[in-house]
């Protein structure tokens, strides 16, 4: 994907009033020439999130966050940095530039040219299944259990029975065919030309991403004689199944807030545990899960239960899960609805307290793996290799799961006692089993983001710290500071890499904490960046105390040129310029040579 360009980046950050973006998310109240509020980001009791209106900038003096509008919307939303610049820019009604998406793919159509159709479509399909036209298409949704506010909810719809309905009705609202097929709602005819509806006679749930947009649809069908059952839009620009949940957009803000999702196989297996008050509910599309969906759940829950229907469960789907889950450290739970029954029917006959109960008593993966494995365990009665297998595999799956930290020690030896007790071995022989195989297994390394390797901040004035304080609040004086030194007289890395990126700012005239955070390479300093420029705010007396650090560099930068000159390996140049240097500086400020 193209990258945004740097000015329209800004354009829509200028634009974007961050008191107004973050008043809609938290109650904000004046406080001197600042706002606070509740900080989103961890669980806050007193309002320690400021909003400054001069810096158009939050910051969070507890957990550290801060940053842009668009950093907010990242941490609120879960989104990444581009797709929090293109929903503010959506805010604020600037069209994206048109060459942001990948031409290749789409005929030199841009992404939004194609979200155009599929939204249109999501309209028009609506607005059909409560036209005369739609009734069977109502009656068979209300038939199902789907309420009035349900279908409004999920914005579902009807394609009728026609090849060309939805065309037209696109190309009269000046859609061109080219932009019709790359969205995957109409396909063209082999051979003699034109296009057809790609969706016919089906009733439509439109499928949003991340950011509430609807992408594609997925189609029941209505005819009784119709092969497919569900028909989902082509793969494409704007479509990847494997990265997208059914669900997401409205299930969202109870996952964060639970710290979990449900996860579904259907639609309605979606809409009617809504329906019923159980909101943390999205479904795969009609793939099994990918890493791709395992990520995305990641950005919001901690924990996961799947729902397997009880004739399609299985042992090998819930252990491919697991080890899914494992290696983004979350937890796994299976739930398995009575036999002859999917989520959908489930909640309608037993009610939504039932489904939240058959939740909250799911047994964690690591169980339901072993109920299963221990079932085929007593079937191998006899078969002495077959049954050793069944507990190697089983251990190593409790030993990996130790390793990526999804459970601890005790729960492991639990375990491996449990297991003892059920196969009749000595609890010690599976626990030097386990340390074994524990020895073969380790864990993938996990990384830090940059923003969160903080350098630790001492209370004593820390001259580095103190410049960019300065610089970050006050652009202006950047010539002070670089006609004396330069990044690398930093010595803290975080801070020499953040003066590395100023600098060059700085000597083009166009150092600003905005431009610094309109930098998408800049996103994991943007809680760093605005700490300190927050701090050099409050400090105020710029001129004074940036005039006090940089001297206090430059006297540390003359120390060590009489460190070297006292141990180094010098030529007789280098050592006539240290001691003319040395001559020339601040006796009261030289240091002291022993
Ligand atoms: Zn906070």
């Amino acid at each position: 994907m193209a990258r945004l360009p740097e000015m329209f980046i800004q354009q829509v950050l200028q634009v974007t009033d961050i008191v107004e973006l973050v008043g809609q998310y938290v109650a904000l109240k004046h406080k001197g020439r600042e706002f606070v509020g509740l900080c989103p980001f961890h669980e806050d009791k007193n309002p320690s999130m400021y909003v400054s209106p001069a810096k158009q900038i939050f910051k969070c003096f507890v957990c550290g966050a801060g940053g842009s509008a668009a950093q907010f919307l990242m941490g609120y939303e879960k989104i990444s940095f581009p797709e929090a610049i293109r929903s503010l820019a959506e805010r604020a009604n600037i069209p994206l530039p048109r060459d942001y998406a990948p031409r290749e793919f789409t005929g030199g159509m841009s992404k939004n040219d194609l979200v155009a159709v599929t939204e249109f479509a999501a309209g028009y399909f609506r607005t059909l299944l409560h036209d005369p036209a739609g009734r069977d298409a109502l009656a068979y949704a209300k038939n199902r259990g789907l309420t009035d506010e349900s279908i409004e909810k999920f914005g579902i719809g009807y394609a009728c029975d026609s090849w060309e309905a939805f065309l037209s009705a696109a190309r009269r609202k000046g859609y061109s065919e080219d932009q019709m097929v790359a969205a995957g709602m109409v396909r063209r005819r082999e051979g003699q030309g034109g296009c057809y509806d790609y969706f016919r006679q089906r009733l439509m749930f439109p499928i949003r991403d991340v950011t509430g947009r609807v992408v594609a649809f997925g189609g029941r069908a209505l005819a009784a004689d119709e092969r497919a059952k569900y028909l989902n839009s082509p793969e494409s620009v704007l479509f990847d199944k494997s990265h997208l949940m059914y669900g997401l957009s409205a299930a969202r803000e109870s996952i964060v807030q639970r710290k979990q999702a449900v996860v579904v196989e259907g639609y309605l297996d979606v809409v009617l545990p809504h329906q019923v008050g159980v909101t943390n509910v999205v479904a795969t599309l009609g793939t099994s899960l990918t890493e791709g969906h395992v990520r995305l759940l990641g950005r919001y829950a901690r924990e996961v239960v799947l729902v397997f229907d009880a004739d399609v469960a299985g042992a090998a789907a819930a252990q491919r899960a697991l080890e899914l889950f494992l290696a983004q450290r979350m937890h796994v739970r299976v739930a398995t609805i009575p036999a002859g029954k999917d989520p959908c029917d489930f909640c309608l006959a037993e009610g939504g307290e039932a489904f939240q109960q058959l939740i909250d008593q799911a047994p964690d993966a690591l169980q339901y793996v072993w109920d299963q494995q221990f079932a085929a365990y007593q079937s191998a009665e006899g078969n002495l290799a077959e049954r050793h297998r069944l507990i190697e595999e089983f251990l190593t799956l409790v030993v990996s799961s130790g390793a990526y930290g999804a459970i601890d020690g005790v729960r492991q030896q639990s375990l491996a006692q449990h297991i003892a007790h059920m196969v009749n071995v000595p609890a010690g022989d599976l626990q030097q089993q386990m340390r074994r195989l524990g020895r073969k297994i380790r864990p993938a390394q996990t990384t830090q983001p940059a923003g969160e390797n903080r350098a630790p901040i001492g209370v004593t004035m820390n001259p580095e710290r103190v410049i960019l304080e300065v610089l970050l609040d006050e652009p202006e004086l950047f010539d002070h500071a670089a006609e004396r030194i330069d990044p690398s007289d930093f010595h803290d890395a975080l801070l020499r890499s953040l003066a590395e990126r100023i600098w060059p700012l700085g000597l083009d005239g166009r150092l600003s904490l905005d431009e610094l955070l309109a930098d998408e390479n800049m996103v994991s300093f943007a809680p760093i960046l605005t700490e300190l420029s927050l701090a050099g705010q409050r400090r105020g007396n710029h001129q004074r105390t940036l005039e006090e650090a940089v001297d206090r560099i430059c006297h540390r930068k003359e120390f060590q040129s009489v460190q070297e000159l006292k141990t180094g390996p010098l030529d007789d140049e280098s050592l006539r310029e240290l001691q003319n240097r040395f001559r020339q500086s601040d006796p009261r400020k030289r240091p002291r040579i022993q």
